[in-house]
């Protein structure tokens, strides 16, 4: 009896000490500089948070563009990273749907469910939320993450799903579905193009599939990318090394271009491949992440009915992918070629920043 009681008194005591309140987390410190760090352990500051001990998260090439220094509204100090599977660790007061102990897949994009735009299920433009993980709030590189308005920025995970598949569902699959396969309106027996084969593209490639194109051309400067890109169902690939990329498209289109150009790099020159390939009423669907301003042909393109999108991911479509991925639809698991462990992150970045040499495509890191 007195001892259980000496216990108990004990453990408040005991369950304070620094150890209990710090973390491993990769932290974003100054351009181009990144440590694997104790950090604080997050904590619930409002009633509509969860505390979520990650178990699988992985990098994006959206933290490579923090680290040059390319998104200046994620500032030194950051934990990085926006993907991402754990279990509920602790939740606020009015969080309803999780409780501590459940399995979620994190979504890359926070939504509070009742602003003007989490109403039109445009959740990336959630006044209080939209992509601030890894952002402008610390992110799912860590041993535990704060998820503002838990009920609608987690999903639950069945028994016995496959983890690793799932860490593709918080950002890259609705990302290149959503902006490049909902928006460049893929539909059957249509031509696509997609200008980029690396993660982001390939998801689309992937998910295109669900629409049944008739054709999928990949384009990219990288072979082995392009080999991977026929394994993923790629019909035709062009390497564009040459520049001579839009010529051998309208070759390969008898010169009337390509129902859907996917951009999926973010930079000038693959953007303007995919305004010299589209064919008359066709669509660009832009995804890649721009930071120097790309000229737009209108002296050419004014009559030719296409339309131009543009899109942060709002992850509406991650329950329709779950399912997708559940059922074997698509199997995301083929965008894996790295694993790690939390404390060797940094060597993840390697692989994942060197990936022409590494042939690294999405890398997991296990907490
Ligand atoms: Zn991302
Ligand atoms: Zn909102």
């Amino acid at each position: 009896m007195t001892l259980t009681t000496l216990e108990k008194s004990a453990t408040p005591i005991s369950a304070t000490p620094c150890k209990a309140s710090t973390m491993k987390a990769l932290v974003y410190q100054a351009v181009g500089k990144k440590a694997l760090t104790d950090h604080p352990k997050p904590e619930i500051t409002a009633p509509t948070d969860a505390i979520v001990r990650v178990t699988k998260t992985t990098i994006c090439g959206t933290d490579l563009h923090i680290l040059k220094g390319d998104l200046p509204s994620c500032a030194p100090g950051r934990v990085l990273g926006h993907e991402g599977v754990g279990i509920v660790d602790q939740v606020g007061s009015a969080v309803t749907v999780f409780k501590p102990g459940d399995h979620v897949l994190i979504s890359c994009v926070s939504a509070c469910g009742k602003c003007v735009y989490c109403r039109k299920q445009m959740y990336s433009h959630c006044t209080t939320g939209g992509w601030i993980l890894g952002n402008t709030i610390d992110g799912t590189q860590a041993e535990f993450v704060r998820i503002p308005h838990a009920d609608m920025s987690l999903y639950p995970i069945p028994a016995g799903a496959d983890e690793e598949a799932l860490v593709m569902l918080s950002d890259i699959l609705p990302t290149s579905f959503e902006c490049g396969v909902l928006n460049g309106k893929v539909e059957p027996g249509s031509i696509v193009a997609i200008v980029g084969a690396g993660p982001i593209g390939l998801a689309a490639l992937l998910t295109a599939q669900l629409y049944a194109p008739a054709e999928i051309i990949m384009i990219d400067l990288d072979d082995n990318r392009l080999e991977v890109a026929k394994r993923f169902g790629a019909t035709s690939t062009v390497n564009s090394t040459d520049d001579k990329a839009a010529d051998a498209i309208m070759k390969m289109t008898a010169n009337r271009g390509v129902d859907t150009a996917i951009e999926a790099v973010g930079i000038p020159a693959t953007f303007e491949l995919c305004e010299k390939i589209v064919t008359a009423g066709g669509h660009i669907a832009n995804i890649g992440v721009h930071g120097k301003k790309v000229d737009l042909h209108l002296e050419k393109l004014w009559d030719r009915n296409i339309s131009i999108t543009t899109r942060l991911v709002d992850t509406a479509t991650i329950p329709m992918l779950f399912k997708t991925v559940s059922s074997n639809k698509i199997d995301p698991k083929l965008l894996i070629t790295h694993r790690f462990k939390l404390d060797k992150i940094l060597d993840a970045y390697e692989a994942f920043g060197n990936a022409a040499k590494t042939k690294a495509l999405k890398v997991i890191i296990e907490t």
